[in-house]
């Protein structure tokens, strides 16, 4: 009975994987998906993580019972309050529900679900471009999916009027998804001042921000600097979504830690929006695994844990950093032709690189260099001793 169905394609981002663990070379690259990686190439599980799974264990009360359908109790106050800092109005006015989902992805599709059967508008607009699990997971929620003008191939930066413009002729009401740092594919991100004009838009137009946050703590380093766009909107006093991912800042991706949160306009209504949400969440997975949630609820909790915390994550975003000024360096010790400053100014674990499909193309057969095929690097697979082989790659690619 199954014998009609056809193949399908495989995911652009995770394809790019199965297609380098095919390759026999020694000098392969993956620059696809957005994993961290250490100058020796490897995993990271961060010292903190392994600390708060010692706790765990030896804990001898912890018991393996299922949690609510919201996830664990400590984990939601904590992550609230992670975005929206510990004196968030919206916080102590009990404004905010928080339900742990898996990821960011399981986080979006909830929030997403909710809309479809609770919003009265069912347009959602997102950048162009975006991460490609997007337009899927938004759509398959029941949700219509336009795009908003983003990125300016000839800067290599954002079109703010074409932003301004998309959103200007938006119809009331529409939902729209807004990067909350670290914009992934570009690396581009507003300014603060662009942030308020967006929020003074955002707002006087009636549009729903949701926000996207899967890489708190990746663009400056710093967690409160990069939750500043999201809390710009929480302080004035409005709703938003926010989806929260683990996966890159504790690194802790395969566990599917995230949360959603949704700040309503009073306590009421926000218990109310639970109760919608765990109708949502129960017939998908009944409720979330304990596991993740209790390492990050733990390294949140205890004041060493976290500061402990906040000093690995800075030393990933500023190891990312410094590939990116040692690629632009290697490019310009080879002459590339083409101005590569973007690679410095871009933004957390990507670099749009400007590359075409074509020219990724070659890249892979010839140099072994895997990425996705609109020219997108993570910054964070590369090291020390692979920039050379990647420069080599680039400059050829462009000089044939
Ligand atoms: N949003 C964006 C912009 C992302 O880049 C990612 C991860 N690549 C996610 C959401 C979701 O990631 P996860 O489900 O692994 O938390």
């Amino acid at each position: 009975v199954f014998s009609h169905v056809v193949r399908g394609p495989e995911d652009p981002i995770l394809g790019v994987t199965v297609a380098y663990n095919k390759d026999p070379s020694p000098v392969k690259l993956n620059l696809g998906v957005g994993a961290y990686r250490t100058e020796e190439g490897k995993p990271l599980v961060l010292n903190v993580v392994r600390k708060a799974e010692q706790l765990l264990v030896n804990d001898r009360s912890r018991v393996k019972e299922y949690l609510p359908i919201t996830g664990l109790a400590d984990f939601n106050k904590l992550s609230a309050k992670l975005m929206f800092g510990a004196n968030s109005p919206a916080i102590q006015e009990n404004r905010v529900t928080t339900v742990q989902c898996l990821s960011g992805t399981g986080s979006l599709r909830v929030g997403a679900e909710f809309l479809a059967k609770h919003y009265h508008q069912r347009t959602i607009y997102i950048p162009q471009p975006t991460w490609g699990n997007h337009p899927k997971v938004f759509t398959l929620a029941g949700l219509s999916v336009k795009t908003y003008r983003y990125y300016d191939p000839a800067t290599r930066g954002l079109n703010f009027q074409g932003l301004l413009d998309d959103f200007g002729s938006a119809p009331s009401g529409a939902i729209v998804l807004l990067h909350a740092c670290a914009h992934n594919p570009t690396g581009v991100d507003p300014t603060v001042k662009q942030w308020e004009q967006i929020r003074q838009l955002v707002r006087s137009k009636g549009l729903m921000p949701f926000f996207d946050s899967a890489y708190q703590g990746f663009a400056s380093g710093s967690l409160d600097a990069d939750a500043q766009p999201v809390r710009m909107f929480v302080a004035d006093g409005g709703e938003l979504l926010l989806a929260q991912s683990y996966a890159k800042n504790m690194g802790l991706y395969g566990e599917r830690i995230g949360a959603l949160s949704i700040v309503c306009k009073t306590a009421d209504v926000a218990s109310r929006v639970e109760s919608q949400l765990k109708l949502v969440i129960r017939p998908m997975y009944s409720n979330p695994p304990i596991h993740g949630a209790s390492i990050v609820a733990a390294i949140l909790k205890d004041r060493d844990l976290y500061n402990e915390w906040t000093i690995e994550l800075k030393a990933m975003a500023d190891r990312i950093i410094s590939m990116r000024h040692k690629l632009f360096e290697a490019l310009r010790a080879r002459g590339t032709p083409g101005d590569w400053s973007h690679i410095i100014k871009q933004i957390g674990m990507f670099t749009f690189t400007g590359l075409n499909p074509k020219q990724v193309a070659f890249m892979t057969k010839e140099y072994h260099i895997y990425m996705t095929s609109d020219g997108r690097i993570s910054m964070a697979g590369l090291s020390s001793k692979t920039v050379p082989h990647l420069a080599d790659a680039i400059h050829a690619a462009v000089t044939r």
